[in-house]
Formats: structure tokens, C-alpha cells, sequence
């Protein structure tokens, strides 16, 4: 991923028309080196890039772990048509279509808190159901008029519970502790705290100043890309004078995720031989119980999944998602080490032949406060109160002059996204352009 990054600054081919109205860019993630590569390509001159973090990238970020080079971050391009992400890349060979290694991602076992396992049978055609069925815009669509809270959650969990009807296979003491399983997987892609709060209609098919330092910067314009989730934290504190009133609602009225990785890297992998790529997870109600008031352990309730990793053998990564992310990323070292350890011995350890992990990291997107979370999502109240993103795209105008703008994931058409983030960039460095073709 980090050689997208690399690729939209190379891409900078110089115009000889240089342009030097000052302009500061807030972030070196996607976004934010969108807006400097397009405005350099087309003869600007004086931009300055300011980063919070030691590192250019955002959150496209990797990091050495054993003999790889993990993503921490972003990690794939989604879809191929309209996606600039894709455009970028796939000419220089740098992408593989995922259509091409489909067993390797699809194929899945769920193993329960209790060391059960559910065939592999019932559970590949679970999630051919929940991929087929259910996460697609289509079969959503359809079923719209029917939902009473219009989230997300409803309509999966009636679809799911037809299913469950007619797969007998699967006992009806399984049915919740799966439902909550498939919520948390699905929430994998939105990063909501459960598909309850996900508005239906956000589900979407892939063919997606003054520093720190104190140091004072003007410009003739700045482009904002930090996160929605630094945004609103800090949305009282960041502008002077403060950004009108229905800016600051519509910011605030967004909603901005958490997800993590938990990287898991082996000198010997128990799961080499093993035909599957996903191992689903779930939690049987007494086990739940047992956890759900412990702020030290009820964040295990948001795995949902454990991966190989395509071309890195020696990598298992499991997803947390849910409302108590936060909770995982702030634990002690030794205690989280041990977690993990506990984790894959109580889920996997009575039907495989584990090993021993030699290296166990985290993400902290959500913790980390100059990202606070990891992608936004549209939820049911947003969408109920017609809160629409666009909004929080409008930049701030002073004598028809852009002054102030936003970029980012947040504010894109396909927004959570790589290539979302770079299209908000191309766009913000496009309505520089256009206002100094007009006005010059
Ligand atoms: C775990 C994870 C997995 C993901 N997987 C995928 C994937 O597979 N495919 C995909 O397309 N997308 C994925 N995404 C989403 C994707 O990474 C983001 O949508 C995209 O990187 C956002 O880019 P951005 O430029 O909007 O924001 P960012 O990348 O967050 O860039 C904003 C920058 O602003 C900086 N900043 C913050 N505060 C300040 C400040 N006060 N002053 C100066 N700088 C500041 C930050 O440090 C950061 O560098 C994933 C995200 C995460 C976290």
C-alpha cells in the first residue's frame, strides 16, 4: 500500500506554469499527498505538508515483523472499476486480483469459546450466505421497505434467521452467539460498534493554524485531512474563529469507526496444511457471560476473525471490532501477550495442533490520537437525520476564495477507503486549480 503513496507523488510530471499562492496541507496520509501531488503536477509551488506523526502515510502503514513487511493499516484495493487506488497501481504490476486466489480467502471453519467446531459444511455455506445474501447492495435494497429501524443489524439478522430455519445442522443455541459473530465480521468493513447502528443504505458492493512546535504558518489557503475522529475531538480547540455552526453539527453528526489487527507471526504455523483461510470465532452465552462486565477482557467479544495472509506464510491476523477496541489497544504489554496466547489455545487449541507464536502485535488506531479510529461509516441516525457527508466536504469561502478545505476518507464518495481518501484530495487540488484558472 505504502507504494501508492509513493506512486501518486512520483506521478508529479511539472507543468511549466509555475503558481505560488501559499498553500498548507494538514496530513501526509492519502488525502493529503492527493492534494500536494495534483496541485505540483499543475504548477504550484508552494505547498508545505504538515504531519503529526514521524512518518508520511496515515493510515496506510507498515511495519517489520519477522521476515515481513505488514500492513498495520490499509491493506487492499477495493474494486477495480472507478477506483483511483486501482488505476494507479495496477499498471505497474503492483496489485493481484483477488478473484484469482478466491479459495484462499473464502473457504472458513468457526470454532466456538468452548473448542467446538461447526463443520465445515454448515460454516462455508454460512458465509456464502452472508457474502451472497446478505452483504450485497442488490438483495438490500429489496428489502428496505421492510425494516422498522432501517439498520443494517435487522435486516441481516431476519435474513440470517431464515437461514438458520432451514440449516438444522446448525442448533438453536448456536443462533445468537452467530449472529453476534457475523455482526462483528461484518463490522470488520464498517468499523460501527454493531450493525445496529449501521444504516442499511451504507452497505455497499466493491466492484471503494499553529503546530505543535508553536510555530505559525500562513497561508493563502489550507486543505485539512485529518481523520472525522481528530476532527471531532477537537473540532472546539482547532478552528479560530470557529467553523459555522451547521459544519460543526454535520462534523460532529458523522460517524467514525474502530476496528484492529491483532498480527500474530510464527516461526513454525500450526494452520500451514490447514485447507481454510478464515477461522470464524464465537462465543457461547455462558462464556460471554463471563466476560461481558470485565474491562479487561470484554474486547475478546469483538473478534470475529482469524486469517492466513496471502504470500506471508507465517502470519495470522485476527480482527477485533466492536465497542470495546479501545480496551484491547491500552492493555499492559505482558497481559495483552498473554490474552492472545489464551485466545488461540481456547478457540483452536482442542481441534489443532497449535504452536507457539514467536511475535504478537497490535494496531492502536483508536488510541492513537492523531487517528482516533479507522474509517467512518454512515449510521442509522445520520442517515435518519440526513446528515450527508457532502456537507463536510463545502469548504469555507472568504471573498469566493476557498480558504479553508476538507479532505480525507470521511468526506469521500467511497468513503473508508484508499482510493476515497485520494479522490477527496484530486478534488480539493482541482478546486484550487479551477479558482486560479478563473481568476488569473
Ligand atoms: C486497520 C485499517 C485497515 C484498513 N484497510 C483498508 C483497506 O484494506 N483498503 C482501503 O481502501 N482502506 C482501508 N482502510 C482505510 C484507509 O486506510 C483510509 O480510508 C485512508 O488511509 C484515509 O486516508 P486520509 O488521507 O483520509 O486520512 P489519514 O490516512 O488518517 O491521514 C491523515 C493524516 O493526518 C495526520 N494528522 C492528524 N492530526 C494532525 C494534526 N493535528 N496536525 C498534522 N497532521 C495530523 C495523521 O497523522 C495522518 O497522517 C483501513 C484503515 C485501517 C485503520
Amino acid at each position: 500500500m505504502k507504494l501508492l503513496i509513493l506512486i501518486c507523488l512520483i506521478n508529479c510530471i511539472f507543468s511549466s506554469e509555475e503558481i505560488f499562492p501559499r498553500i498548507l496541507i494538514i496530513g501526509s496520509g492519502p488525502s493529503g499527498i492527493a492534494t500536494a501531488s495534483k496541485l505540483l503536477q499543475n504548477g504550484f509551488r508552494n505547498l508545505t505538508i504538515l504531519e503529526a506523526e514521524n512518518r508520511i502515510g496515515g493510515r496506510v502503514h507498515s511495519i517489520k515483523i519477522g521476515d515481513y513487511l505488514v500492513d498495520v493499516g490499509a491493506q487492499w484495493v477495493h474494486g477495480e472499476k472507478d477506483n483511483v487506488a486501482f488505476e494507479l497501481a495496477w499498471p505497474l504490476g503492483l496489485l493481484e486480483r483477488l478473484s484469482e486466489n478466491k479459495e484462499f480467502y473464502f473457504s472458513s471453519k468457526i470454532y466456538g469459546s468452548n473448542g467446538e467446531e461447526i463443520s465445515l459444511n454448515a460454516s462455508s455455506s454460512l458465509v456464502e450466505y452472508l457474502m451472497e445474501n446478505i452483504s450485497s447492495s442488490d438483495s438490500i435494497n429489496e428489502s428496505l421497505k421492510d425494516l422498522n429501524s432501517g439498520s443494517f443489524g435487522e435486516y441481516a439478522e431476519k435474513k440470517l434467521m431464515d437461514f438458520f430455519k432451514n440449516y438444522e445442522e446448525i442448533h438453536a443455541n448456536q443462533h445468537k452467539p452467530l449472529l453476534h459473530l457475523l455482526d462483528m465480521v461484518e463490522m470488520t468493513n464498517e468499523a460501527a460498534p454493531t450493525w445496529h447502528n449501521l444504516s442499511a443504505k451504507s452497505v455497499r458492493d466493491y466492484p471503494e493554524l499553529i503546530t505543535a512546535n508553536k510555530k505559525e504558518y500562513s497561508a493563502d489557503h489550507v486543505v485539512v485531512t485529518v481523520s472525522l475522529g481528530v476532527l471531532q475531538k477537537n473540532i472546539d480547540t482547532l478552528f479560530k474563529p470557529q467553523l459555522p455552526e451547521k459544519k460543526i453539527n454535520t462534523i460532529k453528526s458523522l460517524s467514525f469507526g474502530t476496528a484492529a489487527k491483532i498480527l500474530i507471526y510464527y516461526d513454525v504455523p500450526w494452520y500451514i496444511n490447514e485447507p481454510i483461510g478464515l477461522w470464524g470465532m464465537y462465543w457461547t452465552e455462558e462464556d460471554r457471560k463471563q466476560i461481558e462486565n470485565d474491562p479487561q477482557k470484554r474486547w475478546m467479544l469483538g473478534l470475529s476473525v482469524g486469517s492466513k495472509t496471502e504470500h506471508k506464510p507465517k502470519l495470522f491476523v485476527l480482527w477485533i471490532t466492536g465497542p470495546h477496541v479501545n480496551e484491547m489497544e491500552i492493555l499492559p504489554e505482558e497481559m495483552f501477550q498473554e490474552q492472545v496466547k489464551d485466545i488461540l489455545k481456547r478457540f483452536f487449541g482442542k481441534a489443532c495442533n497449535l504452536t507457539e507464536p514467536s511475535i504478537i502485535k497490535r494496531s492502536s488506531w483508536s488510541t492513537n490520537e492523531n487517528f482516533l479510529g479507522t474509517w467512518s461509516y454512515l449510521s442509522v441516525q445520520a442517515e435518519a437525520n440526513g446528515i450527508d457527508n457532502k456537507d463536510y466536504a463545502e469548504p469555507i469561502m472568504k471573498n469566493d476564495s476557498p480558504v479553508l478545505q476538507f479532505a480525507g476518507e470521511a468526506t469521500a464518495y467511497h468513503f473508508a477507503t484508499v482510493h476515497g481518501a485520494i479522490e477527496t484530495g484530486f478534488r480539493e487540488a482541482d478546486r484550487l486549480i479551477n479558482y486560479y484558472n478563473k481568476n488569473n
